[in-house]
């Protein structure tokens, strides 16, 4: 809303000192003088008042009835009237007062003073008015949602004489042949008589003078212009004129006209004609619009029973982004241009077309025209035939379904061809797909999945199973995981995977979910009343959840009813859930943080905004997703990242946790970047309640110990059998030494097991070649610096190799050993290490962030 000057009306003759106090208020506000009733009426309905102040101490009668009079019209009704009187008593006073006025002064006036009750009344007015205005604007809403359902849309237009427009309704924006999204931002603030026709104009304006002054609703009728430029009639009716602090709002009502009740009618059935077409057609393209393509297609559907037919389903891939760089209008050409492909290819004596919405178009071939058509839309979908003029690769996706000869259910086969256009929507090589047996399986399972859902969560079906997550160090229990499986009445357990999607498009998810915490207070409860150890159990949010904006209260409710805290349950929220409504569950999020909650990132990593979602939306433990196991042992790049990700994790304190670890490799790799918990099979499966109260009771014990022992492992990269003898003659206590003759065979090994490796030792001396490629590869890999390297090198060879020890490298020895020495220095050497590449890294990362 526009911020004005409150206006000040102020009536006295000279004695009051008017010129003080028009000094003071003009500095924050429109001050009007007038020293007669009827010029302060005409100043009262030429300007803008908001506070007015009368001297009665002559024409008190008049005064009194000049009160009377603005209190009880609509129009002047809000403004707040203060009285001066020479002799100002309790009796005048409450005269004045019982007439409306707002307050009452003695003289003389102390200018100080009234400014103050100006600044507090207008604020308080102003506040007043501000209240008012929103609870219109939500009647207004209300109105808009009703105006949308029947075939009439609203526009607010503000102002005096070029009225603009404040707010067009989606409906309006359908009537006048406008797109709802770019449209209404481009209308929006736009002046309306830029719409309306021009001999017309002054029809709105005589219409927009009466409604001011008498403030009845007034009808008429006005050419406007639609999307393409024409000129459209519509019947316009203002219902009402608010005045918000002196700018009147107007609410129009608009719904298309057939008749023109005045003025040209030359030309006007066509327009008429034109309006029915257009309302028929997709405005931006000309094509049929979706209501329209479902009603021919379902003609030519049931005059044609014995023909097959194909429906397709398109995509522009990443239409949003084709917006965002080259602009709405690019945006809107392509979009005419791909309906101008489908003109120029579909013969429509055997197709349709249409447009759905946005950038989705839909056709149906017959199945014959389709077989001729085929080559050439596999050409277009890979962007080998160019249908537009951007200066940019355009693909788009498909999804088909296969009408029999006789169905003639389009919208069903429009699902479904949607349905086959959602499998490879993210597929680069796949821009075509077919809608399948397998699809229509699928669809029947989760149909049964539906249906028996009710049941099973009645008959106690769905058993919350408990993965155990481990201390990296110490492999201790510390968390676990609950994770929910559905035992069919026949005994067989069906996975998540399967059920919990399906339950997302129905919402009965949440239903599930709050059994499931019911179930997880349950067993901690019962776990706390026997006396036996507990750990914090995390739960999973489904993004449906997010939906329910009593999330936090619902989950907290049911914890508080077993007598928990924050310290027995975890929430985990998956990471495409903050895609999909990053600020509800933020909000519900921090709730849960600000009452201690510990919050997990789920399957971190295998979305695509994920680092840059860490930035906005605090969470204490970040799981990293399963994905990343796969290749961590294997590729450089992958152990990088995930390196960069533990150590970025570190920097801003959050925990990490791994999940999906199978191999001893990966768990040594996680262990030794530094990776705080585990969650995998390596460890644990997710178990039932008693094997996991097994584990919880009896596991700590039985492998923490392990942890403890420690043995050196030594890499040593040096040719000639000597070597390994030689050195494990040294270190025959604390290490095992492994010996590689070659650099690829030390890198085999390393890839392996370079968890477990706490010292790397090149032989220059022996094997000068593969120590010099080696160092390069160790150089190169990140994560590989926290393991210390040393080179065996003579005097002149040192020299040779000086470079590396300033690259990073710690150490060089020379032969011949001194066995005490070398042994000393070595085990010191993996010893301080350990604490050393911990500052190393944190500076390394400083630097990549
Ligand atoms: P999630 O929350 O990411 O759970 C981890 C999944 O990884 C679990 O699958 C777990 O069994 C599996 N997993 C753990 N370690 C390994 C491993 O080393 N290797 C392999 N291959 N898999 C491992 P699960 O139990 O099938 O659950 C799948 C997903 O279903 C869960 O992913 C979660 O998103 C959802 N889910 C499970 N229970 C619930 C629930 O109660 N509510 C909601 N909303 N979602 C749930
Ligand atoms: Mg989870
Ligand atoms: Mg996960």
């Amino acid at each position: 809303m526009a911020v004005t000057r409150a206006g000040i009306l102020i009536l006295a003759n000279r004695s009051i000192g008017a010129e003080a106090i028009q000094a003071l208020l003009e500095v924050d506000y429109n001050v009007y003088q007038a020293s007669d009733i009827d010029s302060a009426v005409r100043i009262l309905e030429s300007q803008n008042i908001d506070f007015a102040m009368f001297d009665a101490s002559e024409n008190t009668e008049a005064i009194y009835e000049l009160i009377a009079n603005i209190k009880h019209s609509s129009r002047y009704h809000h403004i707040m009237v203060g009285i001066t009187h020479d002799e100002m008593n309790d009796a005048v006073s409450e005269r004045f007062i019982r007439g409306g006025a707002g307050y009452t002064l003695s003289k003389p006036i102390n200018p100080a003073f009234l400014k103050m009750l100006v600044d507090n009344t207008t604020t308080t007015y102003i506040d007043d008015r501000n209240e008012a205005e929103n609870k219109r604007l939500e009647e207004l809403s209300r109105f808009n949602i009703i105006a949308d359902t029947i075939s009439i849309g609203l526009i607010i237009i503000s102002g005096e004489e070029a009225s603009v427009i404040e707010h067009i309704s989606e409906n309006s924006l359908k009537l006048l042949g406008y797109e709802t999204g770019q449209d209404r931002e481009r209308l929006k603030d736009s002046v309306f008589e830029k719409l309306v026709y021009e001999k017309d104009r002054s029809v709105l304006r005589k219409n927009l003078a009466r409604i001011r002054k008498d403030n009845e609703p007034v009808r008429f009728m006005a050419r406007l212009r639609n999307r393409n430029g024409q000129y459209l009639p519509y019947s316009v009716s203002i219902k009402n004129v608010i005045v918000v602090l002196g700018i009147p709002k107007y609410y129009l009502v608009i719904s298309p006209s057939e008749v023109m009740g005045s003025g040209d009618e030359e030309g006007l059935k066509e327009e008429i004609a034109a309006y029915r077409m257009k309302a028929r057609l997709d405005p931006l393209t000309g094509i049929y619009n979706k209501n329209t393509f479902f009603e021919e297609t379902t003609r030519i559907l049931r005059e044609n029973t014995s023909r097959e037919y194909l429906v397709s389903v398109w995509d522009i891939d990443r239409f949003k982004a084709i917006n965002e760089m080259f602009g709405a209008e690019a945006g809107d050409r392509i979009i005419m241009e791909f309906a101008d492909y489908l003109k120029a290819r579909l013969d429509p004596e055997v197709s349709t077309y249409g447009r759905i919405e946005s950038d989705h178009f839909v056709t149906c071939c017959s199945a014959g025209f389709h077989r001729k058509i085929e080559n050439d839309i596999k050409r277009m979908l890979e962007a080998k035939e160019k249908w537009h003029s951007l200066d940019y690769t355009v693909y788009m996706h498909v999804g088909m379904y296969r009408l029999e000869p006789g169905e003639t259910d389009i919208v069903v086969a429009c699902d479904r061809a949607t349905m086959a256009l959602q499998a490879i929507k993210d597929s680069f090589i796949n821009r075509i797909n077919y809608f399948t047996r397998e699809m229509r399986d699928s669809l029947i399972v989760e149909q049964q999945i539906v249906r028996d859902s009710e049941a099973a969560l009645l008959n106690r079906e769905f058993i919350v199973f408990y993965q155990p997550i481990v201390d990296s160090k110490t492999k201790a229990i510390v968390a676990a995981e609950a994770l929910v499986r559905w035992r069919k009445p026949g005994g067989a357990f069906v996975s998540p995977g399967v059920f919990i999607p399906t339950f997302e498009k129905n919402g009965f998810v949440s239903r599930l979910d709050r059994y499931v915490w019911e179930e997880v207070c349950a067993f901690q409860a019962r776990r706390i009343s026997e006396g036996k150890r507990t750990v914090p159990i995390s739960v999973n949010f489904s993004r449906v959840d997010f939906y329910n904006s009593n999330l936090y209260e619902d989950l907290i409710s049911i914890v508080n009813k077993y007598g928990l805290d924050h310290r027995h349950i975890k929430v985990e929220v998956t990471e495409s859930a903050y895609m999909d409504q990053p600020l509800e569950l933020m909000n519900i999020m921090n709730k849960f943080r600000s009452s201690g909650y510990q919050v997990l990132m789920d399957d971190f990593g295998s979305g695509f905004s994920s680092l840059n979602m860490l930035k906005d939306f605090e969470v204490d433990i970040l799981k990293i997703d399963m994905k990343f196991m796969d290749s961590i042992d294997t590729s450089e790049r992958a152990g990088n990242i995930l390196y960069s990700i533990i150590q970025m994790a570190k920097i801003i304190n959050m925990q990490i946790v791994a999940e999906g670890v199978e191999t001893v490799n990966q768990y040594e790799l996680l262990k030794n970047m530094d990776c705080d918990c585990i969650q995998g099979y390596y460890f644990f499966k997710p178990l039932m309640e008693s094997d996991f109260v097994d584990k919880l009771d009896n596991y700590s014990s039985e492998m923490s110990t392990e942890a403890l022992g420690k043995g050196y492992r030594i890499l040593l990269l040096s040719s000639g059998n000597s070597a390994e003898t030689e050195l494990s003659e040294i270190m025959k206590n604390e290490a095992d030494i492994t010996i590689a003759e070659s650099c690829e065979e030390a890198q085999r090994y390393l890839e392996k097991h370079f968890g477990i490796v706490n010292l790397i030792i090149l032989d220059f001396d022996r094997s000068y070649e593969d120590a010099d490629r080696f160092a390069r590869i160790l150089l190169h890999k990140e994560f590989y610096i926290r393991i210390p390297v040393i080179l065996f090198a003579s005097n002149e060879i040192k020299a040779k190799a000086a470079h590396y020890i300033k690259d990073g490298f710690l150490d060089a020895v020379s032969r011949p050993f001194n066995d005490i020495v070398l042994r000393n220095r070595l085990v010191r050497t993996i010893e301080y290490y350990a604490v050393a590449s911990e500052r190393h890294s944190i500076e390394i990362i400083g630097q990549s962030v």
